[in-house]
């Protein structure tokens, strides 16, 4: 099947309020440009330096969500161009964004990424060090990112109802995040969880981004 096929398949199951992040990371150019041509805005990369030669080979209005754990020595490498960091996994790198786009004079949109796998591999906050941190406030001295929301991953399993209620969790965390320090900012409104194999449940479960890659792209090779 084509990418445009496939991408228009994950489209029609999708409720117009969610958005769809075009994963394509270890997929070339061509393929990108393939379903940016169909329609598709906002893709998905995980690594910095894949993400930097697309930049340069694809359209300047394509959103790009960083979506891999990045490491602060590369963020300065995607500030200039970034839309989105969905993978905001430690205070540290919180403020290595928020100093690099200064430079730049940017504005980068921040997801908070909250640990809710029993896997003990992926990365995220725990929900206590997210509530310590934004307690004391001092993010609102942050002029260079905004905290739009949350993302998270669930485990990898075929345990749909494991997958669901750690889904519930994350939605959760984000009601009650939303509560205590963003009533106020509308723009606090993201919860990106789902993937190719689940995110038809994390939309049941209220997601409003979804990250899909390999239904759209097919399979990728390492
Ligand atoms: C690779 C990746 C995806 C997409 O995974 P698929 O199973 O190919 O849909 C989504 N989110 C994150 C964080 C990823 O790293």
């Amino acid at each position: 099947m084509s990418i445009v096929t496939n991408l228009n398949n994950v489209r029609n199951q999708l409720p117009n309020n969610v958005k769809l992040v075009a994963v394509s990371k270890f997929h070339p150019s061509e393929a990108v440009l393939e379903a940016y041509n169909a329609g598709q805005q906002l893709f998905g990369e995980s690594r910095v330096q894949e993400l930097d030669k697309k930049v340069k080979e694809l359209p300047s209005d394509i959103q790009w969500h960083q979506i891999g754990h990045l490491q602060t020595n590369k963020v300065k490498n995607i500030v200039p161009y970034i839309d989105t960091i969905q993978s905001v996994d430690s205070i540290k790198l919180l403020l290595e964004i928020n100093k690099q786009a200064e430079y730049v004079e940017r504005v980068i949109n921040c997801f908070l990424e909250i640990k809710v796998a029993q896997e003990e591999s992926k990365y995220g906050f725990n929900i206590d060090e997210c509530f310590a941190f934004l307690d004391q406030g001092s993010h609102l001295e942050l002029k260079n990112v905004r905290i739009c929301g949350v993302m998270g991953m669930a485990t990898y399993t075929d345990d749909n109802n494991q997958v669901r209620s750690e889904f519930k969790l994350l939605k959760r965390y984000f009601d009650m995040l939303k509560d205590s320090f963003f009533k106020d900012q509308s723009y606090f409104c993201e919860l990106s969880m789902g993937m190719s194999h689940d995110y038809q449940i994390a939309v049941e479960e209220g997601a409003t981004i979804v990250r899909v890659g390999t239904s759209i792209f097919g399979i990728r090779e390492y």
